[in-house]
């Protein structure tokens, strides 16, 4: 470590804005598992004032004085400090450019956005929706052109989750995914095989939610998640939340839908375990922080499919759930519990499609996006708009706009952009395993044992102690060899549901 004391007290400013955006996202935990339906307004004051002060401690004259400082001096600097230098001289900048005023309304907005969003979508009533969203929209527009992205807006709102990446970047990795996906798709969805995956996933029914619960906290943990350092809560829409020492995940629980709730809760542990491993002792900094939101999907997805839908884990797993559910898994075999586990079937909501229609709902969601931030669409026609798209897409047009337009939670908070991230990850996700079972082919094997120590540990090396070191796209050419592109999760799909669909 250095002893220049300029680091040293920048260090400390950092970790305490680092500590106040936890502060937020507790709030923001709370929100969504505990709040009372009239505490809302009470909460969107609560998130501005506290948006406020964290904006206040990360646009501190003081951070410009000392990185001023140590950019002038900054052959004194290891390679470590500095990139903690260059992030958060990029940091400092995004902050100081957004006027305070800005900040508070912008949080205040994304609170009542978000309650608007849970009435629309209970009342199926997007026409209630349009002004939260129009000012969403026009909210986001105003922030990328204080950051100096007027004109690119869009552009914007990805390099946000995922730095470097730009419409026209996501636009050819998408082309050449869907290319190839929706021949797939239509192949594995007309093979016999899918009426037999869709009867065996219908006879999971009755899963009383305390057996559930104790279930998927038995594989949460198996896994590698540290129930000393986290916990698992009920809300809407699964997320996790947190870092280090304090991870907040949620799931959902549905009693003939046994499966939503299980992959639900191994994707957010996904998420639990990259901010378990990140180094605690440089939280606040470049070092401590994840590195994008595409790296963060990319954990969620691995240990949600590649994981936990390969059949190593499910001979660990079997014996457990029927023993747990003796009744309702007596109807299947091995084979056909497998096959409900791995069930395909183009479905309208998002969050409850399987992994080889999923990116499809994403290329939808990219589409809407780019054309809200071009100009091409107004907020009031999304709703013609997105059935005319996921038909063409998904191959499905929703009848509501419930399972339509109104729901994903991302637009009430002002998250665009966010989608694209998920896809990315899935694309990362296969390459990373794909390096994994080179390195240690025996993998599958391990999970039959349920032993996933050698996978977690690879991770924890080469991603999650990595910290903000490299992005998405510099991670998949550092630790697999090559460039970020759908080749590996296409050959996934093919090698595991092609053995399953297309015999
Ligand atoms: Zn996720």
């Amino acid at each position: 470590m250095t002893t220049d004391p300029a680091f040293a007290e920048l260090t400390t400013l950092l970790k305490r804005t680092h500590t106040l955006g936890t502060v937020a996202e507790l709030l923001g935990w709370d929100e969504q598992v505990n709040l009372p339906p009239g505490g809302a307004e009470q909460r969107a004051a609560q998130h501005a004032a506290v948006a406020e002060v964290h904006h206040a401690a990360a646009s501190a004259g003081r951070i410009g004085a000392l990185l001023g400082a140590l950019e002038a001096g900054a052959g004194g600097l290891t390679p470590d400090e500095q990139l903690v230098v260059t992030h958060a001289r990029k940091d400092y900048e995004r902050a100081t450019k957004l006027p305070a005023e800005f900040v508070r309304e912008k949080a205040a907005q994304s609170s009542r956005g978000y309650h608007a969003w849970v009435r629309a979508k209970a009342a199926d009533d997007f026409a209630s929706f349009v002004p939260v969203l129009e000012k969403n929209v026009e909210l986001a527009k105003r922030e990328a052109a204080y950051l100096g992205w007027s004109g690119r807006e869009y552009d914007y709102m990805l390099d946000k989750h995922d730095p470097g990446l730009t419409a026209v970047a996501v636009d050819r990795l998408f082309g050449e995914l869907k290319s190839e996906l929706v021949p797939l798709v239509r192949a594995i969805t007309a093979s016999p095989t899918a009426g037999r995956a869709k009867a065996a996933e219908t006879t999971l029914r009755g899963f009383p939610v305390e057996g559930q619960r104790a279930f998927l906290r038995e594989v949460t943990e198996q896994i590698g998640f540290d129930y000393e350092r986290g916990r698992i809560d009920v809300s809407l829409h699964p997320f996790c939340s947190g870092t280090g020492s304090d991870v907040r995940m949620t799931t959902r629980f549905k009693v003939d839908e046994p499966l939503d709730s299980l992959f639900a809760s191994i994707h957010e542990t996904g998420h639990g375990l990259y901010e378990q491993g990140l180094p605690a002792a440089q939280f606040g900094t470049a070092l401590g922080q994840h590195a994008g939101m595409a790296v963060h999907e990319s954990q969620s997805r691995l240990w949600e499919n590649q994981v936990a839908r390969s059949r190593g884990f499910w001979r660990n797993v079997e014996p457990r759930l029927r023993a747990l559910f003796p009744t309702q898994t007596a109807g299947l075999t091995a084979e056909e519990l497998y096959l409900a586990v791995n069930g395909v079937e183009p479905t309208l909501v998002r969050v409850e499609a399987d992994e080889v229609t999923y990116n499809l709902h994403i290329i939808l969601r990219f589409e809407m996006e780019k054309k809200l931030f071009n100009g091409e669409l107004a907020v009031r026609d999304l709703p013609a708009a997105w059935r005319a798209a996921s038909r063409e897409i998904v191959g499905l047009a929703p009848a509501t706009d419930r399972a339509g337009v109104l729901q994903d939670v991302h637009w009430s908070d002002g998250a665009f952009g966010y989608f694209p991230s998920y896809c990315l990850g899935n694309l990362l996700a296969a390459q990373l395993w794909y390096r994994a079972l080179t390195l240690r082919p025996g993998l599958e094997e391990e999970f039959a044992r349920g032993d996933f120590s050698w996978l977690l540990a690879w991770l924890r090396a080469e991603v999650h102690t990595q910290g903000r070191r490299f992005d998405a796209l510099e991670l998949a050419r550092r630790v697999t060899g090559e460039e970020l592109s759908p080749r590996a999760f296409l050959r996934y799909l093919r090698e595991r549901y092609g053995a399953l669909y297309l015999n």
